[in-house]
C-alpha cells in the first residue's frame, strides 16, 4: 500500500505556496469506496516539494476526474463489468462514435458517453455491449432495428464495417455456440470435466500449441495427445487443463464435439486423400502465444509434445487402448478423470 513514485516535474502555479515554481507529479495505490465497496487504484497528485505545511499535495479539477473513473474501473475490474476503455475498444472495433453506439443500442444519445466518463453501466447493459462485441451477426441485428437513428450515409459504412466483422468472426463464433451447447450437460465441475468448466479459448491454443510442437499432425493423433494433456495435468493437479469431455470410442479418448473443435482460430484443417480415405491434416494458423499458458501448463504440453511426437496414429491410439481409462470403461461410455491418475508409463 506504500506504493509512492514520480512520475515528472512540472514547472507551475503552485496553489499552495502561491507562486510558481517546480511541482512532482506522482502516482500512488489508494483506495475509495465506490458503491459501498472498497477499491484499489492509482491516484496522480501534485506534491509541493517547498512547503513545510501539513497540507503539502493537491490534485487539479481534471485530474481529479481522471483519477475518479480508475477508482469507477477498479470497480468494474473487481465486479467483472467492461472497464471504460474496454467500452471504448467495443465501439472502435466496428468504427463507431459514443452517440453512434447509443443508436446502435437504442439508448439514449449521451449513455454510453456516460458510462466512458462517469457512470457505472449495470449488468444487463454491460452484456449486451458484450455481445455486441462478441456476435457481429447480433450488431448487425441491432443496427438494422435501429436504422432510424442514422443518416443513411453513415447507416451504410457502419453497416459495412459491421458485416466485414460477421465475416471474419462470425463463423466462429457460431462455432463457439455449437461447442458450448454441446457441452450444456458438463457445466457443473465434475469428474467428468475434470472439475473444469469448459474452455474454448484454451481448447484453442492447446491445439494450437500441438500443431505448432508436432509434425504431421492427423485428427486421431490430435484428440490423443488433448486427452493425454487433460489427464497428466488432472493427475498432477487434481483438475483438467481444457475441461474437454472424453468418450470411450473405439479409437480411444475422444473429446465431446470433436468435429467442432478443429474449427478454431489457432489451426486449420486440410482434408488430404490417403489410401481412398479422407485425412484432416491439422495445420498452425497462427503464432500461439507462450504466454497464454501457465508453467504448469506448459510443462504438461511439452510432457506430451515430446512422448508421442513420432508416433503415428495407430501407435498412440494402441498405446491409449492400453490405459485403465480406457480398459476400465465401456464403449460410449465418458471417460471419468479419476481414472486418468493411473497411466501407462507417463506422469
Ligand atoms: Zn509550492
Amino acid at each position: 500500500m506504500n506504493k509512492d513514485y514520480l512520475i515528472s516535474t512540472i514547472e507551475m502555479d503552485c496553489p499552495i505556496c502561491n507562486k510558481v515554481h517546480s511541482l512532482e507529479q506522482r502516482k500512488r495505490l489508494t483506495q475509495s469506496i465506490v458503491k459501498d465497496e472498497i477499491v484499489d487504484y492509482e491516484e496522480v497528485y501534485y506534491l509541493c516539494p517547498l512547503s513545510d505545511q501539513e497540507e503539502n499535495e493537491f490534485v487539479p479539477a481534471g485530474l481529479l476526474d481522471e483519477n475518479l473513473l480508475k477508482a469507477r474501473d477498479a470497480y468494474r475490474q473487481k465486479k467483472g463489468l467492461l472497464t471504460s476503455s474496454e467500452i471504448a475498444n467495443i465501439r472502435s472495433y466496428y468504427g463507431l462514435t459514443q452517440s453512434d453506439f447509443s443508436a446502435l443500442l437504442g439508448w439514449g444519445d449521451v449513455t454510453v458517453t456516460r458510462y466512458e466518463s462517469k457512470t457505472i453501466q449495470d449488468e444487463t447493459y454491460d452484456n449486451i455491449m458484450r455481445m455486441v462485441y462478441e456476435n457481429p451477426l447480433f450488431a448487425l441485428e441491432c443496427i438494422d432495428k435501429h436504422k432510424d437513428r442514422f443518416t443513411s450515409d453513415k447507416y451504410t459504412k457502419i453497416r459495412k464495417n459491421i458485416a466485414n466483422k460477421v465475416e471474419e468472426v462470425g463463423n466462429l463464433y457460431l462455432k463457439k455456440q455449437e461447442i458450448n451447447s454441446l457441452y450444456v450437460n458438463f457445466e457443473e465441475e465434475s469428474e467428468f470435466n475434470g472439475y473444469k468448466k469448459l474452455d474454448i479459448e484454451k481448447v484453442a491454443n492447446v491445439i494450437g500449441y500441438f500443431s505448432q510442437f508436432v509434425d504431421n499432425l492427423y485428427k486421431v493423433k490430435l484428440m490423443k495427445l488433448l486427452w493425454y494433456a487433460d489427464a497428466i495435468f488432472y493427475g498432477r493437479h487434481g483438475r483438467s487443463m481444457t475441461g474437454l469431455v472424453y468418450k470411450h470410442m473405439p479409437l480411444g479418448a475422444l473429446p465431446i464435439a470433436y468435429d467442432e473443435i478443429i474449427y478454431l482460430s489457432t489451426v486449420k484443417v486440410i482434408e488430404e486423400m490417403v489410401y481412398d480415405d479422407i485425412s484432416y491434416r491439422i495445420c498452425p494458423n497462427k503464432e500461439v502465444n507462450i504466454s497464454d499458458f501457465s508453467l504448469e501448463e506448459l510443462s504438461v504440453l511439452e510432457t506430451v509434445a515430446t512422448t508421442f511426437k513420432n508416433y503415428k496414429a495407430k501407435e498412440i491410439v494402441e498405446y491409449m487402448h492400453r490405459e485403465k481409462a480406457y480398459t476400465d470403461t465401456l464403449p460410449n461410455q465418458v471417460i471419468p478423470y479419476s481414472l486418468a491418475k493411473q497411466l501407462n508409463e507417463l506422469k
